[in-house]
């Protein structure tokens, strides 16, 4: 190639040509550095002809400066790029920035110096130096470290340096991840667990394109089985990447992978220092990362030659990126293996009902563990009416709900608490003239969290301390906190069990993965005998001595007015009700709620996941939601209220009057205000088979904004807010 089509990083400017000077050697995908103006900017080749753009000629092109050390992006991750970028209605050069997501990687190796005894003996021999050769036989390390390994001082390890007894080596400062072992410590496999394990390994063996749904109760040993098509993966000298929904899960999964593999994977998320991803990138990239274990983000990484996906907890909702590419980790993962031709797994206790009907309509091959491992049994679940049986005045867990804990506490089992609210209110008024916080950037109320004494906004992060007074009022001493949050349930139980050792569990309190490995370790040695918890314990977590759940407030989740609002209820509850059990004794599970007879409650209470499905599957086919039709969503936002409005009415009286395509709004977004930005949304609802995103592309192609106006295309959208 002598002349090139370059996407660059830079979101305002489209593809650009270049020249290959003489001696260069490019291909597509290589990433290269070229001049764009004054200054240097970095670009990906790309095929001409999939970006069609009006050619210069070859007399006025400019020189591509450096092609950058790192393997081209193959074919295959070229194509998923475009694929997510025509999908979400994203631009390329964004996903881009997803897959090239460490910009110290791609300057390619960086050496230092590391030091070892060459075996000579020094001239002169002090104690000193008797004790670091002692110390530092068969070490490799810099000055700084083998002087604390041999507690010497740096000067008595230059000294050996200068006599020739220890000797510089140059080594990549990326250091190599420790090999993992497909076969350190297989588990035994139940003959349920071993019939879906084959089917998976034979399907990594096959390397062929094979979606499955992993479709297991909670506690058949999800994790057990999908390890040995990992296995399977590694002994063929391919990579394997696991999603999982949520860092602070992943502590508890690296010990487990740990005990299986002999080493622990390479993990990626968006928490990490730039010196960790610059390192897991260039493993990846140069197929050297065995395993890597991350949050959706790893997803879009440029791995040499992965052989196998597994989504664990498919269903949750945090595989759906809701700023930038609005993104489902989840989907766009099956659409990698295609690409790439290897198995998924989708793993979950409670499908998505989309990933339900794919597998009802033989897209995914549906594999099923129905019973959990080791004769452990189903918890037994029971609903608690509000209505009838409510809670002391100015308290929130029910007198059944008391005397289980009690009764758990006594006999030394522990129990959890389930509500899915942050901090110790909600919303804090003055009892004198009814003032309520609220956020200034946000239309949400502030929460108050008393542990670290804030009134929070959990939307945009604002926080300020509360007030001696009332800012309306001027009343001293008047604030009042109204409904409950985690810390006041647990300010309850403490006051209901005086001599429990309480762990309040949310993002809050487990806020690094240290922590969350201390709550694991702490609540696996019984050290905690009620937690109380949000979202975040009603997954991964396997604690044997837990026999008692309660949910504080199942009615919470259906207040929203979320399409998926019922399933998504019918998720955490079930999954919070399989913490309860898992080990010998069985489990109890308490369900507060004011509606009862709500279909999803009364599933829940019956265990009958399929009535819940079958009933849901009906309403949403009838609405035309999907997985029957397709919503999209088109959110308009600037810090200016009037020009946000102006913005989406030009939206709005530019609709376009298709068949079959429904078109609601614009409408104030239930956050009207986020984060300073006011908020307009069009909601649009169509058939499947409608071309959703070529509708609107060319329905806003047209269109042209202040510059302060942000137009944002929300594709299989999950959050309605
Ligand atoms: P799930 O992900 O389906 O909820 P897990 O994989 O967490 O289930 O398994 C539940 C518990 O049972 C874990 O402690 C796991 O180690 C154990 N377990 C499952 N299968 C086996 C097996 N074949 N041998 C030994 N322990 C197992
Ligand atoms: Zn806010």
């Amino acid at each position: 190639m002598n002349r090139v089509r370059l996407i660059i990083f830079n979101a305002a400017i489209g593809p650009l040509d270049y020249k290959v000077p003489d001696g260069m050697t490019v291909e597509h995908g290589s990433i290269v550095v070229a001049p764009l103006g004054p200054r240097q900017i970095i670009g990906i080749v790309w095929e001409e002809d999939r970006l069609p753009e009006e050619s210069v000629p070859d007399s006025r092109l400019r020189n591509i400066i450096e092609v950058l050390p790192v393997p081209p992006l193959k074919g295959e991750l070229r194509r998923l790029m475009e694929w997510t970028a025509d999908y979400y209605c994203a631009r390329l050069i964004s996903v881009a920035r997803m897959v090239v997501s460490s910009g110290g990687a791609l300057r390619g190796p960086i050496t230092m110096t590391e030091y070892r005894l060459t075996g000579t003996e020094p001239e002169r021999m002090t104690p000193q130096r008797a004790v670091a050769l002692d110390a530092l036989q068969n070490e490799q390390a810099t000055i700084r470290e083998l002087a604390e390994l041999a507690s010497v001082s740096d000067g008595v390890l230059r000294g050996l340096v200068n006599h020739g007894a220890l000797e510089p080596v140059e080594v990549d400062i990326d250091r190599p991840y420790p090999r993992t072992n497909a076969d350190h410590d297989q588990p035994k496999l139940s003959d349920d667990q071993k019939k879906v394990a084959d089917r998976f390994v034979d399907a990594v063996k096959a390397r062929e394109f094979a979606p499955f749904l992993l479709d297991g109760v909670t506690g058949s040993g999800k994790t057990e089985v999908y390890f040995e098509p990992v296995a399977a993966a590694l002994r063929d000298n391919r990579q394997v990447l696991v999603l999982l929904p949520e860092i602070a899960l992943t502590e508890a999964f690296l010990r487990r992978f740990e005990d299986r593999f002999g080493a622990a994977p390479v993990v990626w998320h968006s928490g990490q220092k730039a010196t960790e991803r610059r390192r897991a990138w260039r493993a990846i990239a140069s197929g050297k990362a065995q395993v890597v274990v991350g949050a959706r983000s790893a997803l879009f990484l440029p791995y040499a030659n992965l052989g196998l996906i597994v989504v664990d907890e498919a269903h949750e909702i945090s595989f759906k990126q809701d700023d930038g590419v609005r993104y489902n980790a989840r989907d766009v993962a099956v659409m990698r293996a295609r690409f790439e031709k290897f198995p998924i797994i989708l793993a979950s206790a409670t499908p998505a009902l989309e990933s339900l009907q794919m597998a009802e309509s033989g897209i995914y091959e549906r594999v099923e563990l129905p019973s959990r491992f080791g004769g452990a049994t189903l918890p037994s679940i029971a609903t608690i009416n509000l209505t009838e049986n409510p809670p002391e005045r100015g308290r929130w867990i029910a007198p059944e709900l008391v005397e289980a804990l009690k009764d758990r506490l006594e006999k030394g089992e522990q129990s959890l608490l389930f509500l899915n609210r942050r901090g110790y209110a909600p919303l804090t008024l003055c009892r004198n003239c009814g003032f309520r916080f609220q956020c200034n950037n946000c239309s949400a109320w502030l929460v108050e969290h008393r542990f670290s004494r804030r009134l929070a906004c959990h939307h945009c992060g604002h926080e300020e301390e509360p007030p001696e007074t009332c800012p309306e009022c001027g009343e001293p001493d008047c604030l009042v906190a109204c409904g409950p949050g985690v810390e006041r349930i647990a300010d309850e139980v403490a006051e209901i069990l005086p001599d429990a050792r309480i762990a309040v569990a949310t993002s809050d309190t487990l806020n690094t993965p240290e922590k969350a490995a201390d709550f694991v370790a702490q609540a696996e040695v019984k050290a905690i005998d009620v937690i109380v918890g949000t979202q975040l314990v009603t997954k991964g977590f396997h604690f044997p001595e837990l026999t008692l759940v309660g949910v504080i407030d199942a009615d919470l989740g259906l207040e929203g007015g979320d399409l998926r609002a019922a399933e998504r209820t019918y998720q955490q509850v079930a999954q919070v009700a399989g913490r309860a059990g898992r080990g010998s004794k069985p489990g109890e599970v308490f369900i507060q709620t004011r509606h009862p007879t709500e279909p999803v409650i009364a599933a829940l209470e019956a265990g009958d996941r399929d009535a819940f499905y079958t009933a849901e599957t009906e309403a949403r086919r009838s609405a035309g939601a999907p997985p029957f039709g397709r919503w999209a969503a088109i959110i308009v936002s600037s810090e200016d209220e009037a020009e946000a409005k102006e913005a989406a009415r030009a939206i709005g009286g530019t609709r376009p009057n298709i068949q079959d395509v429904m078109i609601l709004g614009p409408a104030p977004a239930p956050m009207a205000l986020l984060r300073g930005r006011y908020r307009y949304r069009l909601l649009i609802n169509a058939r499947r088979s409608a071309q959703v995103q070529d509708i609107i592309r060319n329905w806003l192609d047209g269109l042209d904004f202040p510059r302060g106006v942000r137009v944002s295309v929300d594709v299989d959208p999950y959050s309605f807010v």
